[in-house]
Order: structure tokens, then sequence, then C-alpha cells
């Protein structure tokens, strides 16, 4: 996989907002946007680390403020610049050597999608840059201000609607391509408004990748009012619980995983995947609480793609459905029910491997072992099964 760093410019005052507090830093559901951002992009495996470029005078709020959010990523804040450009610039210089990819995104656009993220992301790794884009649904002229009043100009052209996309983010490019077109672009003295221009005046190709609307960049009055209302669900903070169930028989010869980790025991569940029970129930708590049906509608048996998986691959898959709808896990609570092995011992190891594939502190998982008191199938070691909780909130 590519490994992909993505950069926020976020030095931005946003002076046509009317707003006294940066629209970066304005509340988007209970979070500032720039942090909504961030969490949209974590969601995406492929990009390992973040670069942020703000304000001078803000960089060790901003630092703070991501550190408690634990994005579970390395991620530096720089200085930013008096221009977009120059905040990308200075940002580039973090970039570690060994990136791929480098993805830039605007700190304000915070309703990106997993999906988009990853299109623009594998356009740009088949053809070393891309970007998301959208078809323009008015017609475009091209005006003059003449010597008219502010707000009227002068019809020069019309320019083809077929023939023109209006550029959003993400904008992804080849690290290398990216950092010449930013060397050649301070050498010659060229601005460019983006990423993808500095790029397409070296006369290389950029892909644009079609979008949608709802990836709106907070700009003006009324855009905060506009993005809260594409949120889905969206009208304040949420909190949402979800239980989950699961069993599997015991037989001689398999290996019994359990919270994503192996366990030393002659026995081990039957099953399609590795038939960790306590991943399967955590992963109904989560869909049920997000209202997303179950584990079997997700990944069912019959797609060879889950044959023998681990079902921490499908706690990552979940953590991606989560981030991309807003939700964020605020607790998950399990019990394992089995009579053998003794569980105590590997809880810290499980709940370690769970939080990872989840993206969250192993804190926010508790387990527990229980015993059926040697009464029916579970009880006389005939079968393992787990029950979990999972809270979310949006
Ligand atoms: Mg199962």
């Amino acid at each position: 996989m590519n490994r992909v760093t993505a950069i926020l410019p976020a030095a931005g005052l946003g002076t046509r907002m009317g707003a006294d507090t940066p629209k970066q830093f304005l509340s988007l559901d209970g979070v500032p946007v720039l942090l909504f951002t961030l969490r949209r992009l974590a969601a995406c495996p492929a990009i390992t680390d973040f670069v942020i470029a703000t304000r001078a005078d803000e960089v060790d709020s901003v630092a703070a403020s991501i550190k408690s959010a634990k994005l579970g990523r390395p991620v530096k804040v720089v200085r930013g610049g008096d221009t977009r450009q120059d905040s990308v610039a200075n940002a580039l210089a973090e970039v570690p050597a060994d990136a791929d990819l480098i993805l830039v995104h605007d700190a304000v656009r915070p309703l990106v999608t997993l999906n988009q993220i990853e299109r623009v992301i594998a356009e740009a790794a088949a053809c070393d840059a891309a970007i998301l884009g959208i078809p323009a649904m008015d017609t475009v002229k091209e005006v003059k201000r003449a010597s008219l009043p502010n707000d009227v100009a002068l019809i020069t052209a019309t320019i083809p609607r077929e023939r023109v996309v209006l550029a959003q983010t993400p904008q992804v490019f080849r690290a290398s391509l990216l950092l010449e077109a930013f060397g050649r672009a301070r050498q010659d003295g060229v601005t460019a408004s983006d990423e993808a221009g500095l790029v397409e005046r070296m006369g290389r190709d950029v892909h644009v990748v079609v979008g949608s609307e709802r990836n709106l960049k907070i700009t003006r009055p009324g855009d905060m009012e506009l993005a809260e209302f594409y949120l889905p669900g969206a009208g304040g903070p949420m909190t949402r619980v979800g239980i989950g169930y699961d069993l599997h028989r015991l037989a001689e010869g398999r290996k019994l995983i359990l919270g994503g980790i192996e366990l030393p025991f002659p026995k081990g569940p039957v099953g399609h995947s590795d038939g960790d029970v306590l991943a399967h129930a955590l992963c109904d708590a989560l869909l049920g609480a997000a209202g997303m049906g179950d584990i079997g509608t997700h990944f069912p048996d019959t797609d060879p793609r889950w044959k023998d998986a681990s079902s921490l691959r499908f706690l990552e898959h979940i953590r991606g459905l989560l981030a991309e709808h807003g939700f964020r896990i605020v607790h998950i609570d399990a019990n394992v029910i089995t009579e053998k092995p003794k569980l105590g011992p590997h809880f810290p190891a499980m709940r370690e491997a769970l939080a990872k594939s989840l993206g969250i502190a192993p804190s926010a998982i508790n387990l527990k072992a229980k015993t059926n008191e040697s009464v029916d199938a579970v009880g006389r070691g005939e079968a393992i099964a787990a029950q979990a909780i999972a809270t979310l909130d949006r």
C-alpha cells in the first residue's frame, strides 16, 4: 500500500466569514471544524501521518487539541504562511522521506467522505496526480470588472460548461512530483490558488475524480448552517448504543482466536472466518449502534474476501464506516463466556489489538470473563460465546 502523508493548510483568518473565530475553529456538531476534518481523513488507513500548517500564534493550542483527540497517527503542527501556497510549502518540509503520495486537503472541508478520499488516492497512485472536482451546474461566464459598480461585472465570454470543473480537495500527488512543482514555482515566483495548478504548469497530467457539492468549503456566512444540514442526523451531539452477541462451536485442531489474539488451547471455533466471537459480537454492537445492520450483511460468508480473514479486518472496515458517518466510539463493554481457558491474563493484549483496529484507546474497552457453571453447551466446553455493548456519539 502507498504511504500517504496528509497536509492540511489551516492558517486562514476567515475574513470572508465575518466571524471573530477563524472558520477552522468554529464548532461543527460539537467539534472544531479542523478536528472534524482530521477525523474524516484519519478513517483512511492509507494515511500514515498528518502535517498541519496553522498561524504561528495557534501552533501550540492546535497541537494540544489534536493530541487529546488521539487520532492514532503522528501529527506535526507547523507555522503556516501568508498564502495557502506558503503554508503548504512549510508543511512539505516536514513530510517524511518515505511518503509515496502527498494529500492536501482544506482544513475547512469537513464533510469529505472516506470513499472520496480513497478514490482520489487510488487515481493518484495510478497516474501521479489527481484531485476531487465537481461539474459546473450553472453556466460559466468570463467577465472583466471594467469601471462598473462593485457588484456588477461585464461579460466577455461564455465558457462551455462541459469544459469546466470546479476544483475541490483532496488533491493527491506523487511526493516527488509535488515537491518539484513547489520548487519550480518558488524559482519562477509563481503563485497558484491550488496545488494542482503548480503541477499543471509543468505540463503534467492531473486527473479529476468526480466529488460532491456536499464536500463544501466553509468560506462564507451560512456555510456552517449548510454543513450542519448536510451532516447525517444533524442537530447536535447524539449518543447511541448497540448490542452484539455471537457463539461458535469449538472443535479440536482449530486455533482459538479471541479479541484478535491466538490463545494456547487444544480447541478452537468452527467458522468461515477465524471465528473470533468477541470481535464478532463487537462488530454487531458497533453496527447496531450506528443503525447499519449486522455483520452478515457487511461480511457475508459467501464472499471469498472474508474466508479465513482475521476478524480484526472486520473491525477496521467498520471503523471506516463509522468515521464516514461522523460516529465516534465512546466506549465498549463485553463479556466472553467460556469455561476454559482462563482469559484474564490475555485481556490486556486483546484490548490492545481491538483498540488498535478501531483507532481508540485500550481504556475505552472493558472485557469481562464469565463461565456458564458447567451448564449447557458453553458450560460443557462445546461452544464459546460473547456479548458486547458499544456506545457511539456523533
Ligand atoms: Mg461469528
